[in-house]
């Protein structure tokens, strides 16, 4: 069979499946539940010896056809949709660690994930927090209890990017589920399949629907795990082949017990976002090339931290394994210069939290998303109180540099 590129794949997803009347796009189904003419069926589907959709909390065609396209873009073995990223990184935790268990997780994480993590060590699930660009670190934090590691891609707001490639050959010796969070590559920059993980995340919210106007998340199994040697799969799951284990439960514990279902409206929003993410990449990317680039010349500007300036620590691991370098960046001002005052000044960078959208946004870190947690671990987390995120949105690349240039001007 024909393989196609990243864009026509995506495009063309739908009509690989028989699709209602001819519509070009997946329709919206609002339905919350799915009848049969044939009792019997009804109970086959139920007792998982037959595909179909029964409720809506755990399955529902539009959403089943944006999964398709989440693991066509991951060339992966199966996805599944959440509600939000979070719920995507929650349903981790809720189907597949136990009171326990011991996960290794990057240090330089999405703050809210961290705060997760803080989260479930208070149900007993032991989490060590490690600095990840180094793979030692990582091996040095393993225990007999270790059932996962988690990193993620470029980390949001420094840009340290994880030893990808030997943790998964880490992992891969062990046994142990490797799970890479890929929402600021996105599958477009990076496919985490190639490095060995068992499990991706991606926060659809972010880049892949792109418009910053719907919620959502996904996990994606690669199919390179082998789910017989994962001791936490309850024995209700172990039907089927072992291939299909991991995400039955994930269905299962996560979906159906703690319903953090994606709902179609919003599945379908983010499948429209989906079919451009190849093309916005591409222009988000040069702008935040330019962008960084400027200010790292300008003698105002006391660090510019982005994976596409030959300055960055893993600038050559960043060249080896993406495309591009990302949309998102960070940079701290000199002292003197206030960075509110500074965000104030910008006319089109946009102070506002979500990140991967068409626009340009922009964020005080230490004073907004990385506040709760404290000047403490702020300070261990490499995160300067005057630190600026910036994550670069579509719009012409001339506007945008000018704009960042100006605001220097006080
Ligand atoms: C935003 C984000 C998430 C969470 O996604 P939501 O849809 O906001 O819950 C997870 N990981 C990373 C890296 C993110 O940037």
């Amino acid at each position: 069979m024909k393989t196609y590129g990243f864009t026509t794949s995506i495009l063309h997803s739908d009509r690989q499946k028989p699709i209602e009347h001819g519509s070009l796009h997946k329709p919206i189904h609002n339905s919350v539940t799915f009848a049969y003419e044939d009792a019997r069926e009804l109970a086959t589907v139920f007792q998982g010896k037959q595909a179909g959709y029964r409720y809506g909390r755990q399955g529902n065609p539009t959403v089943s056809a944006l999964e398709d396209k989440v693991t066509r873009m991951e060339a992966g073995h199966a996805s599944i949709c959440f509600a939000t990223g979070m719920a995507a990184i929650g349903a981790l935790c809720q189907a597949l660690l136990r009171q326990g268990d011991h996960v290794v997780s990057s240090s330089f994480l999405f703050g809210n994930t961290n705060s997760l993590w803080q989260t479930v060590s208070g149900l007993g699930i032991d989490v060590s927090f490690v600095d990840a660009t180094d793979v030692n670190q990582v091996a040095a934090a393993l225990t007999p209890a270790t059932r996962m590691v988690f990193v993620e891609t470029i980390a949001n707001p420094r840009t340290q990017i994880a030893d990808l490639e030997r943790i998964g050959q880490l992992c891969q010796e062990r046994g142990i589920l490797y799970v890479v969070d890929n929402t600021m590559t996105s599958p477009y920059l990076f496919q985490p399949k190639s490095v060995g993980a068992s499990l991706i995340v991606n926060a659809l919210t972010k880049s892949i629907g792109g418009h910053g106007n719907a919620l959502g998340g996904s996990l994606t199994d690669t199919g390179l795990y082998d789910w017989s040697q994962f001791p936490g799969i309850i024995d209700t799951y172990k039907r089927n082949s072992p291939a299909q284990w991991g995400m039955t439960q994930v269905r299962a514990k996560a979906l159906r017990d703690f319903g953090a279902s994606l709902s179609a409206e919003a599945a379908h929003h983010l499948a429209i976002g989906s079919e451009t993410l190849a093309l916005r990449m591409e222009r988000t990317c040069a702008n935040a090339l330019a962008v960084a680039q400027m200010l790292q010349a300008d003698e105002r500007v006391a660090a510019v931290h982005y994976p596409g300036l030959s300055s960055h620590p893993q600038h050559e691991r960043a060249t080896s394994l993406f495309r591009a370098y990302g949309s998102l960046f960070s940079f701290e001002l000199k002292e003197g210069i206030d960075c509110f005052d500074y965000l104030n000044r910008l006319k089109l960078g946009i102070s506002a939290s979500n990140l991967g959208d068409n626009r340009t946004l922009v964020i005080p870190v230490a004073h907004t998303i990385f506040y709760e947690m404290g000047a403490q671990r702020r300070a261990s987390m490499g995160i300067a109180e005057s630190l600026i995120r910036v994550s670069i949105g579509i719009e012409d690349t001339v506007d945008l540099v000018e704009d960042f240039r100006r605001a220097l001007d006080c």
